[in-house]
């Protein structure tokens, strides 16, 4: 057995909505919208099930896909794209992350790293070989700085990791903290692992910009989005990775070898969505965003710290300043047991020297829902 995996815990998601199942709990741990997703989206994957869209589509994805990507992240982003030498489609922007690290991390090369981080990253980045370099970033502001910064970069760096929009922060990086990161990316010529998935999910009128559009980074970065996370509907595995040609070459080698294809059904429907009209990305932030502060005023008025949340699905609560003298985990534990809520411990984030006083809870819920949850919170804080 290989001692990587054996000494892994099971994820904090699947536990945390385990304990949920269990306690009949309402589970704002695991990000799961409670809504089912676009009805369209939906009716065309069924549709492409139906009409025999079901053979082995081409292995860097359906031609309609990557076209409706160029076509979306130009518009979106500003991203000129090549369909064909700079767009794969994967099964989710999990694939893409393992197959990004096993095509560009030779064993011993260091990898930059921020904590907290998502729980994949770690175990993906030693597997193949990778020393990990950790930043420990801290609320209230998660903010990286040149003094951090200088710790962990050196020559030996091969790549950094990067987050934004930031799970489990909920943090937005603006353009100073992106451009310092960029400067350490090519001071250092190393590449960038951008994980993006939550791009389409910012809030407060923020326009989401890509690492990958910084001066110096557009021939480093590896880019990876996620469908679930820009329709919604989250047990969509189908990723979407942008590289310059060079990178995509190798990056096409780590693909074919892991799952090497996305069922065709889901990527005609993806490419459908991708071209939905403006309107619906503008309307699917402004409902999270009411469902964020409905959230965040009601864990204020029942006494607890709420810290800042631009994107994601997700906000945090801070216990230190609180009496309750418990750390996250244990917090979470008895939550979901007593008042029957499931949250997440931001501790799981950290594989060292943990913040332990964080909780995240996933706001992209019907009103219902968070309403039930505050209800169950009352009188704790
Ligand atoms: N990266 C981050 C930061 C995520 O939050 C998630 C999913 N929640 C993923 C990657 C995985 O995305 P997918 O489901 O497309 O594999
Ligand atoms: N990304 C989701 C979250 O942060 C969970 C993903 C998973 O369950 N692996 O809650």
């Amino acid at each position: 057995l290989n001692p990587l995996y054996a000494g892994l815990p099971t994820t904090i998601f699947e536990v945390m909505s385990g304990l949920a199942r269990t306690h009949a709990a309402v589970n704002l741990g695991q990000g799961f919208p409670d809504d089912p997703g676009p009805l369209d989206v939906r009716e065309a994957a069924a549709r492409a099930v139906v009409d025999g869209w079901n053979q082995y589509p081409p292995m860097m994805g359906l031609p309609e896909l990557r076209q409706a990507a160029a076509a979306h992240y130009r518009h979106w982003q500003g991203l000129e794209l090549d369909p064909d030498a700079e767009i794969m489609v994967t099964s989710g922007a999990t694939e893409a992350l393992a197959g990004a690290l096993l095509a560009l991390i030779e064993p011993g090369d260091e990898v930059v790293l921020f904590q907290p981080l998502y729980d994949a990253y770690l175990p993906l980045v030693q597997r193949a070989g990778g020393i990990p370099r950790l930043v420990r970033l801290e609320p209230p502001s998660w903010g990286m700085t040149s003094e951090k910064l200088d710790q962990v970069f050196s020559e030996r760096t091969k790549l950094v990791l990067f987050n934004n929009p930031q799970n489990p922060t909920g943090v937005v990086y603006d353009r100073a903290q992106m451009q310092l990161l960029a400067d350490y990316c090519v001071r250092f010529n190393a590449y960038a692992v951008c994980d993006e998935v939550w791009e389409h999910v910012v809030f407060d009128g923020l326009t989401f910009e890509p690492l990958m559009a910084l001066p110096g980074m557009r021939e480093r970065t590896v880019k990876i989005s996620s469908a679930g996370k820009i329709f919604g509907m989250t047990g969509w595995k189908v990723g979407l990775v942008f590289a310059a040609p060079h990178l995509m070459k190798v990056l096409s080698k780590a693909h074919q070898f892991l799952t090497f294809t996305t069922p065709p059904n889901l990527q005609a429907a993806v490419a459908y969505g991708l071209g939905k009209p403006d309107d619906y990305f503008t309307t699917m932030r402004a409902g999270l965003q009411r469902s964020r502060d409905r959230l965040a005023t009601g864990l204020k008025e029942l006494g607890f710290d709420v810290l800042s949340s631009r994107g994601t699905y997700f906000l945090s609560i801070d216990l230190s300043p609180q009496s309750v003298s418990i750390d996250d985990e244990a917090f979470c534990l008895d939550l979901v047991k007593t008042r029957k809520v499931a949250a997440i411990p931001v501790s799981a984030f950290y594989a060292q020297d943990a913040v332990k006083s964080v909780v995240r809870f996933c706001f992209a819920k019907h009103d219902a829902t968070i309403d039930r949850a505050l209800e169950q919170l009352a009188g704790l804080a």
